[in-house]
């Protein structure tokens, strides 16, 4: 380690000890902190992020980097530190143009808008977050606007936050793609859609009967386990929407929420999750609280979600070992439900209006509604008090549905209300890049055997050695290009949606 590297090391140890510090805090909001303490939770995060912020930048930051430059380009540092040194560089440019004030005073802002936005939607009011929501957007422009280089819009700008391989030019095309291609089957189920079930009765009573909560509960504490997340370093808990968060690879905390008495749900957010999860959990032991100690990018990580969520969960064959348990633990419900119709259940198309629980065929749709709006909200074509209007057009336009109420239509996701503007494109990203992984892991392993044998682990292995120990060490198109030989490509999940759910009925 060189003399200069030495000194940055410091300040990106302290600058992950500080975001293991403020996640926490996040962590704490959205699971059980208590509602008297948000005052001084949102003034500890702000003085928390002052720190992290001055970390990046000011004169001794420039310096550093200049100093560091010279160890970097004599071949004095490894692997790891120049992935760290890169990273630094990142952080220093992202970071620098935004005034320490103003970032903290942001920082404080999201701290408590998570509070004002559960209470909006519990009252099914768009008007109770509204202010909120306008005031976040404000500073998301603002940032956005210091950060741009020259000829970048601030959209990509954020975009480049959450997935650095893609700006709107090839979100545009790739949307495009998504839309002439699956749309037409959207359509036709959104016409008639009769699945051939065994015995349509029992399948009626499975999706209309309340579950047991402490039932489902155990479920979905069991299913991560089966997967293979470690509970040794890893934490499972309850919030309004699930996430998972990692404070380090041997702290990673994961929510689901079981309160509205459905099956499939909790149980495919717990699959999902638990694939953001593995991802931490696989991060290698030198990047363990490093600047580049978790997944990266949110694209990569909705990759890995999405794969277990839709290719894993989705498929009978991962159930077939399960299906005793599953019958062992809802005797009444599952009575009378073959493996048949568990299959259609889980796959079965419904054009419904919330994102979480939407199927793989319209879930695109999801998405494509909420770039289209963030892209307008932040080149400020539209306002903040027309965004529930225009939410509840699109969803009529594209899947033919109007929202009941606000809680259902444009209060249902957290992110607006953490600022994260730019992440939602990552879950198309990541579930075309999951089609595309699937295709890989078929020609690099017997995959539906090893779900039916019980071996799903083996692909957390798989993974972990060829994506999750690197980090954020490369980025989402290098770990295509490494393992597969070509970078992002939307076909897969193009042909993956159209053959999965175009086949069945004539198009
Ligand atoms: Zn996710």
């Amino acid at each position: 380690m060189g003399k200069y590297f030495d000194k940055l090391n410091e300040y990106q140890e302290k600058a992950a000890a500080l975001t293991a510090a403020m996640n926490l805090f996040d962590y704490d909001t959205q699971t059980n902190s208590l509602s008297k303490a948000d005052k001084y939770t949102s003034k500890a995060i702000g003085i928390l992020a002052d720190e992290y912020h001055s970390l990046f930048t000011g004169k001794k930051a420039a310096k550093l980097i200049k100093k560091c430059m010279k160890e970097y380009e004599n071949g004095a540092m490894t692997a790891v530190e120049c992935a760290i040194f890169k990273q630094y560089i990142k952080l220093h440019n992202e970071l620098s143009p935004i005034p320490a004030e103003e970032y903290r005073k942001f920082k404080e802002l999201t701290s408590k808008s998570v509070k004002v936005w559960v209470n909006a939607k519990k009252n099914k009011s768009f008007d109770d977050f509204a202010p909120m929501l306008e005031e976040i957007v404000g500073w998301k422009r603002k940032f956005a606007g210091y950060r741009k280089l020259k000829g970048q819009r601030e959209y990509d700008v954020l975009l480049g936050d959450y997935e650095p391989d893609f700006n709107m030019e090839k979100l545009d095309v790739i949307f495009e793609d998504i839309k002439k291609d699956v749309l037409p089957v959207v359509k036709i189920y959104r016409n008639s859609h009769n699945e051939t079930y065994d015995n349509p009765e029992a399948v009626e009573n499975f999706i209309n009967t309340a579950f047991d909560e402490n039932k489902i509960r155990e479920l979905c504490i069991f299913l991560p386990e089966y997967l293979g997340f470690d509970m040794d370093a890893g934490v499972i808990s309850e919030s309004e929407h699930p996430f998972t968060m990692n404070i380090h690879k041997y702290d990673v905390r994961m929510t689901n929420n079981y309160s509205n008495g459905d099956f499939f749900g909790p149980v495919f957010s717990s699959i999902h999750e638990t694939g953001h999860a593995l991802y931490e959990q696989g991060i290698d032991d030198s990047l363990v609280m490093t600047i580049i100690g978790e997944g990266t990018s949110m694209g990569m990580h909705e990759a890995q979600s999405r794969f277990y969520e839709n290719m894993v969960g989705k498929n009978i064959k991962f159930w077939k070992p399960l299906i005793c348990r599953l019958r062992k633990m809802f005797p009444d419900e599952m009575r009378d439900i073959s493996e048949h119709d568990f299959n259609i259940m889980m796959n079965r198309v419904t054009c419904g209006a919330v994102r979480i629980d939407a199927d793989e065929l319209t879930y695109p749709f999801h998405i494509i509604i909420r770039y289209e709006l963030e892209k307008s909200l932040i080149s400020g074509t539209i306002k903040v008090s027309e965004l529930k209007d225009e939410w509840n057009r699109k969803y009529k336009q594209y899947l033919g549905i109007e929202p009941k109420d606000d809680a259902e239509g444009v209060l249902q996701d957290v992110h607006w209300a953490t600022g994260e503007f730019g992440y939602f494109p990552s879950y198309v990203i990541g579930s075309a890049a999951a089609a595309q992984l699937c295709v890989h892991i078929k020609s690099v392993m017997q995959f539906e055997k090893c779900l039916e044998g019980g071996k799903v682990k083996d692909l957390k292995k798989y993974f972990t050695k060829n994506i999750y120990r690197y980090g954020k060490a490369i980025r989402t198109n290098e770990i295509l290009e490494k393992i597969m030989g070509e970078e992002f490509d939307v076909k897969y999940y193009v042909r993956y949606l159209c053959d999965k759910y175009g086949g069945e009925k004539e198009i």
